[in-house]
């Protein structure tokens, strides 16, 4: 599917995207509908009222608000899985009533030729079907990461999941190299059986679409792309890092208010010298851990941008419960915020490493960086993207062992002023090369790219 085809710049086609209203899927939805919007189409978002996008910073978008069928405050993401479940539910009349409303508007100057759904919102495609009105799938993790999901009935009859031998934790993944049994896609959620009927229902319906766009690039997952193509037989387009092709930055669509404080201190700081902290937008730490964290980067001596979001200390309240004596040992080297301009904090000529839970989103906006990793994965894809990142592209390092202050601190010191985080620099510049060729003329996300906007006209 990836042949070289130009396309011209066309008004009159319409697509309708519906994101699931999460952070980590929001961001590259919107990155998708811009790139798509540059290349001719007319955009429309369907959204949830749970967390719902900013629409005012996408003004050549129409926004569609379908009820989630949540009374005000009633969904959190303390469940992820009940929640996705929920939606799965909850949405199918209000969207397809919304999409037939769309489609039998006959006045349209831009008819909607197809429908781009997350591919978690599965349900998506027995409405898409029903209406006559082609699928593709945007899956917002890793390729790779998906071919876990896609091998859960194989791993779970052969007794790999759930995890329960802890002696079996090292052992390698049949099939699925690099992979360990400990980097199974892990989610917790109060019903295990619904994992196993969302992942396959992800699976299933995604296997049913007309297509897939992958937030990634062939260099990078060139083999799980290709063993991707041989199971499914439908067309993926791999035309990422969307952050790079979009013009947009994540403050866009970012749910909370940016603190752009902090990049008046990274200014200050001496070239490659900090290192950033996040855990993205949904993971979340005990007391006790958020105390290692404190002072393993305290310990380190190095300057330390750090995101402490709110929710994310279980069961405490951010900066108020750090110590005196932390708060005194560390004064004049970092700066702690509720939430950063990530892609800005990475890109800043300041920044020598970033420690991750390697969320996808915050994995490739590293690499688009050329910084290397520290990786802390907690859940879902986070555990093989980390071991991607250290054992694959070796641009990372993971601190496997336990969460204790001195693990931490030799952790960061081996990333930022060791010979071997020299080394994973090196390799982490090369990869970011690498996402500049994908993306310049006749690079293969650049030839994607063609692709999809071909096939989407062809509807
Ligand atoms: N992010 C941000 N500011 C922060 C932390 C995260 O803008 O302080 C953005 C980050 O750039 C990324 C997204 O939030 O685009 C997090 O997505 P990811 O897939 O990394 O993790 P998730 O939140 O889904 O666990």
């Amino acid at each position: 599917m990836d042949s070289e085809v130009k396309m011209p710049q066309r008004r009159g086609v319409g697509l309708v995207l519906f994101p699931l209203p999460l952070q980590g899927h929001i961001n590259p939805m919107l990155q998708l509908a811009t790139i798509l919007h540059s290349r001719g189409f007319s955009i429309t978002i369907v959204h949830t009222h749970f967390n719902s996008p900013n629409s005012s910073n996408y003004r050549n978008f129409t926004f569609l608000p379908i009820s989630d069928g949540f009374s005000d405050g009633q969904a959190s993401t303390d469940d992820v899985i009940e929640l996705i479940t929920a939606l799965n539910v909850n949405c199918v009349a209000p969207f397809r009533d919304c999409l037939a409303g769309l489609l039998s508007d006959e006045q349209s100057e831009e008819p909607i030729a197809c429908l781009i759904s997350d591919a978690t919102m599965h349900f998506t495609q027995a409405v898409a079907d029903s209406l006559k009105l082609p699928r593709v799938v945007l899956r917002t993790s890793s390729p790779s990461s998906f071919l876990v999901f896609i091998a859960y009935p194989i791993l779970r009859q052969k007794g790999f999941i759930p995890i329960t031998d802890s002696e079996q934790l090292e052992a390698p993944l049949p099939n699925l190299p690099p992979l360990k049994v400990k980097d199974i896609s892990i989610i917790e959620t109060q019903n295990p059986e619904q994992v196993y009927e969302l992942v396959d229902a992800m699976v299933n319906q995604t296997k049913a679409s007309s297509g897939i766009i992958w937030n990634s690039f062939e260099h990078l997952e060139h083999s799980s792309l290709a063993a991707l193509r041989q199971e499914f037989g439908i067309p993926m387009f791999p035309i990422g890092p969307f952050q790079k092709v979009c013009p947009c930055l994540s403050s866009s669509s970012s749910l909370l208010t940016q603190d752009r404080g902090c990049i008046a201190w990274i200014d200050a700081q001496a070239p490659m010298s900090v290192i950033y902290v996040s855990y993205g937008s949904i993971a979340a730490m005990s007391e006790s851990e958020f105390m290692e964290i404190a002072w393993g980067l305290a310990n380190s001596n190095c300057p330390f941008l750090w995101v402490v979001r709110p929710g994310s200390v279980r069961g405490s309240k951010r900066i108020d419960a750090l110590p005196h004596d932390f708060l005194e040992t560390v004064s004049g080297r970092c700066c702690i915020v509720k939430w950063a301009p990530q892609q800005e904090v990475l890109a800043h000529p300041a920044l020598g490493g970033f420690w991750t839970h390697n969320g996808w989103n915050s994995t490739l906006e590293s690499i688009c960086e050329g910084v290397p990793m520290l990786c802390r994965p907690c859940f879902r894809d986070q555990m093989g993207n980390a071991r991607y990142v250290s054992h694959v592209w070796r641009v990372g390092i993971q601190l496997e062992k336990g969460l204790d202050r001195g693990a931490i601190e030799s952790g960061i010191r081996r990333l930022m002023v060791s010979k071997e985080g020299e080394e994973m620099r090196m390799r982490a510049l090369k990869l970011k090369e690498q996402v500049d060729l994908s993306l310049g003329n006749g690079g293969s996300s650049s030839q994607s790219l063609d692709s999809l906007v071909a096939f989407l006209s062809s509807f």
